[in-house]
């Protein structure tokens, strides 16, 4: 048996789609399985969608999932191998298996062919349904068809995986295999990923959030009047990066798509991957949790699906969850400090180690993901700029400004106070509550929390007024004040 050697050869046309992910998943666990290779290629012949920036963040996502490949130093580019692709058209032509025509070059499919898929089974394409395809571009650019045969073949890559779109293009691959007098590789293509409504999932999805939430909510800021914004709204174009910015605009978080998504949305790679291999793939038994290292150990082509997929959001973040309260705890810290440095870094730049501990403590039983740790505690490193009304009716201004006296008047206590750890802060509202004849401790920590965060939710005050620090404390409770009064 010769060596496994599996690729994946994404077009440098936008960021790494969950798609994408899930087709690299499973060719590199089937090489691994087999103790094999995994090789990357970059098809880049649509020069003018394939970009730089989106070959390295490909690469980036791919690093970050913790998928490695195994031709690290010299990833091969379609737009570089141009000579090779040309020296086997030349042959064809040679052999009078392609013609000129109109400045491009077409293939003679003028056989019935047909191909083994490991997932889907024989594919057969009859004489009536067969016609010669183009090779080569008026440009002088090799198809997709001709460029993926000729480095598939040239890369020894034995077993292609990819997705289910591309089965219909195999026929013209199995047989330019056949003309350019190469082995067939074993085909296996991959069922695709779908939303809840049955549509496809893809980048698309966003505009048409974006889209759809604009139309709902009207206008929102200058957004929308810009150009750009409203040939989009007009559906002229799905930009991911406009639908990004009408969605800031309207405070609308946008579906995660790429993995850069969910990334930023704090999910673990390793909770990711085990959810995508899920998705058209399964060990079999009730077993749904596991590592990369079980799927290597299990993971073959005879257990993939042909039925589509169905992407539940939700699952994926109980999966999440479950492993993040599963961590010991200075693991889950040290996953959410470098959430934060990453993409909210005014956490690591306010929290020393040991304040963050004490915050991933406050949330851990509520954050599904590493970025719900940004979002419960924003108030940390953003004083409120407003107060909600209805908070400040019930806990600040309602019986002739109740709340606001108290809080006045447990500032000075506060201001006070020797030390400033949990247990004193409790301490002293227990205390301040006795004297001052109040209900309950709520009476203190309400208005408390309507001047430290803007709305009446924080983790218990004593920890939380701790975290703050006291100079911070006071100076949001004298601006709460000067608001209100
Ligand atoms: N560049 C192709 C794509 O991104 C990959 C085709 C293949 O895997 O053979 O869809």
């Amino acid at each position: 048996m010769p060596q496994v050697i599996t690729r994946f050869a994404p077009s440098p046309t936008g960021e790494l789609h969950i798609g994408g992910a899930r087709t690299a998943l499973f060719a590199w666990a089937y090489a691994r399985r087999h103790a094999g290779r995994f090789l990357l290629r970059l098809e880049d012949t649509d020069q003018a969608r394939s970009s730089e920036a989106s070959a390295a963040s490909m690469l980036r996502d791919l690093q970050w999932l913790g998928l490695d490949w195994d031709n690290a130093d010299d990833v091969p580019r379609q737009s570089q191998r141009l000579a090779l692709y040309h020296e086997r058209i030349d042959k064809l032509m040679q052999a009078d298996l392609a013609y000129e025509d109109d400045g491009a070059i077409r293939f003679r499919m003028d056989r019935p062919i047909a191909f083994d898929d490991a997932v889907y089974g024989r594919v057969s394409i009859e004489a009536a349904d067969l016609e010669d395809f183009v090779i080569r571009k008026g440009d002088g650019f090799p198809t997709f068809h001709l460029a993926v045969v000729v480095d598939d073949a040239d890369m020894g890559v034995t077993h292609v995986i990819r997705g289910q779109e591309h089965l219909s293009n195999t026929a013209k691959h199995a047989a330019l295999y056949d003309a350019l007098g190469y082995d067939r590789p074993v085909w296996a293509h991959t069922p695709s990923i779908m939303n809840p409504d049955g549509s496809k999932m893809s980048k698309r999805d966003k505009a048409k959030a974006a889209r759809a939430a604009a139309l709902k909510q009207g206008a929102a800021g200058g957004v929308f009047e810009q150009k750009d914004v409203q040939a989009f709204l007009k559906k002229e174009n799905d930009d991911p990066r406009i639908a990004a910015r009408v969605a800031d605009g309207l405070g609308l978080a946008l579906p995660e798509i790429e993995v850069a998504d969910f990334r930023r949305s704090g999910y673990l790679p390793g909770v990711l991957l085990n959810y995508l291999s899920l998705l058209g793939w399964n060990p079999g038994g009730d077993v749904e949790r596991f590592d990369l290292g079980f799927l290597v150990e299990h993971f073959g082509l005879e257990r993939i699906n042909k039925a589509n997929s169905k992407f539940d959001r939700d699952k994926l973040k109980r999966f999440n969850f479950d492993t993040l309260m599963a961590m010991p705890e200075a693991e889950l810290a040290a996953k959410v400090k470098d959430h934060l440095a990453a993409q909210h870094p005014a956490f690591t730049e306010r929290f020393d180690d040991g304040q963050l501990a004490r915050f991933v403590a406050m949330y851990r039983e509520r954050a599904q993901t590493l970025d719900d740790y940004a979002a419960a505690g924003r108030f940390f490193v953003e004083p409120p700029t407003e107060y909600v009304e209805k908070a400040v009716k019930k806990n600040l201004t309602r019986n002739d400004n109740e709340g606001l006296g108290v809080l006045r008047r447990f500032s000075e206590t506060l201001a006070a106070l020797d030390g400033w750890e949990a247990p004193a802060l409790h301490a002293a509202i227990e205390s301040f509550v006795q004297q001052h004849g109040l209900k309950n401790m709520g009476a203190v920590a309400q208005p408390l929390r309507v001047a430290l965060t803007g709305a009446a939710v924080s983790p218990p005050i004593d920890q939380t007024l701790e975290l703050l620090g006291r100079d911070e404390t006071l100076d949001r409770i004298r601006r709460c004040l000067e608001a209100l009064t």
